[in-house]
């Protein structure tokens, strides 16, 4: 057999093959320390592992409709209005099998061959990929961080051309942690009024981990542009549910519908148990509980500055939200490890940290900018003080 051209333009996910080798090391008996995957290492609240057995007791055994329970439709549609202030009716709430699929079925039902998706760099990794499974071209705009890695109106003007279909905005970013502010997203949205063609994708997957607490989206700031933008959400980082597989969609019922045609030829709907675990994460979880994940990844970010600060080599952004730090590490390139072997880009450093100091990191080309590595700060405080250390001395005994 043999295999589709389309895959020689795509990889396997970076993030999901670094925990994979991370999770190898460890049964071999390393102690390995992972700032590789963007898995929160909180639990699924008590409420919602109890609606799910529960679910799972009564049996739910039969297909959900493709759309979404209706019950969670409607939870999520409240929870908007309640939450962001976002009217949305429970039709055009698309939910799907992960944030990651609400992407991919937006993309592969609205892009021709061709098509193109302006994606700020650096970038969550599968954004591009997803974009190129649709047979779209990803237009990856960098986005330095003296910029604090935001895309800027100008770039914005000039990135765009008459086959744009899409802005994908991702804030609190993933792998940067920059927060778009209301004023940033205005001047964007002052671009975007001029290009009718041009439909926004919001991420919104971090909205909890804004660290100043005050969470604010391209839909929010223009609504007058809601029938063109896609907000997209899910349960993996908020709730800690990445392996339960949950997320959705709100946008113009168009849109909807048709990224529900998608679904329909490829997953259906949603395991049942799990939309009945989300109802009760949406509707029974203090929101006040989901204040404390701000803080506790914020007090993290915040011993990682510290420690990151005392490397010298390492420069970054601070972020201002979501659980990473994307460390420039090019001062480290054209060195020598103690074996004489010598580090010529940022997949050779993150490999040595592997090897030498058993951390995982992930190397800045599968984000759209290098050199860097994306450190995920998704271990106990004591653990994360302990690689900075491990790191420090590794990266010290460079030559
Ligand atoms: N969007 C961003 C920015 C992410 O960082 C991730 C996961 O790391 C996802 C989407 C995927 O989320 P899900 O697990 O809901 O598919």
């Amino acid at each position: 057999m043999k295999l589709a051209d389309r895959l020689e333009t795509i990889s396997f996910s970076k993030t999901l093959s670094m925990g994979q080798r991370a999770a190898a090391l460890r049964a071999a008996g390393r102690d390995i320390i992972s700032l590789g995957l963007g898995e929160p290492d909180t639990e699924i609240p008590e409420i919602v592992r109890r609606a799910t057995a529960a679910a799972a007791m009564e049996g739910n055994g039969r297909s959900a409709p493709v759309e979404g329970l209706p019950g969670l439709r409607e939870a999520i549609a409240q929870k908007l209005g309640t939450a962001i202030g976002l009217p949305f009716l429970p039709e055009q709430i698309l939910v799907s099998s992960g944030t990651k699929q609400v992407i991919f079925n937006a993309m592969m039902a609205t892009l021709d061959p061709g098509d193109e998706v302006i994606i700020p760099a650096p970038y969550w990794v599968s954004y591009p990929d997803i974009v190129r499974i649709a047979e779209g071209v990803p237009v990856a705009v960098v986005c330095p961080a003296e910029a604090e890695h935001k895309i800027q109106p100008a770039q914005l003007e000039s990135a765009i051309t008459s086959r744009t279909r899409w802005l994908i905005l991702n804030s609190p970013n993933n792998p940067t942690g920059c927060v778009y502010t209301v004023d940033e997203l205005h001047a964007l949205a002052a671009v975007l009024r001029a290009h009718p063609q041009v439909f926004v994708l919001s991420d919104d997957i971090y909205e909890y981990l804004d660290f100043n607490g005050t969470f604010v989206n391209m839909a929010m700031v223009a609504p007058d542009l809601s029938e063109r933008i896609l907000t997209v959400n899910g349960l993996s980082k908020t709730y800690a549910m990445i392996g339960w597989r949950i997320g959705y969609g709100a946008g113009p019922l168009f849109l909807i519908k048709a990224m529900a045609k998608i679904q329909s030829q490829v997953t259906s709907g949603t395991a049942t148990i799990v939309q009945k675990g989300a109802i009760a994460a949406l509707t029974e979880v203090p929101v006040a509980g989901l204040g404390e994940l701000g803080r506790l990844f914020k007090r993290r970010t915040e011993i990682a500055i510290r420690h990151l600060r005392a490397i010298d080599g390492i420069t970054f952004c601070e972020p201002r939200g979501a659980f990473y730090i994307y460390a420039e590490c090019g001062a480290f390139l054209n060195k020598k490890t103690a074996s004489g072997s010598l580090i010529e880009t940022d997949d050779d450093l993150a490999e040595y940290l592997l090897d030498t100091a058993g951390i995982v990191t992930v190397s800045g080309g599968s984000f759209g900018l290098s050199p860097a590595l994306r450190l995920s700060l998704t271990c106990p405080e004591e653990r994360l003080a302990e690689a900075f250390e491990r790191m420090s001395i590794a990266l010290g005994s460079l030559q």
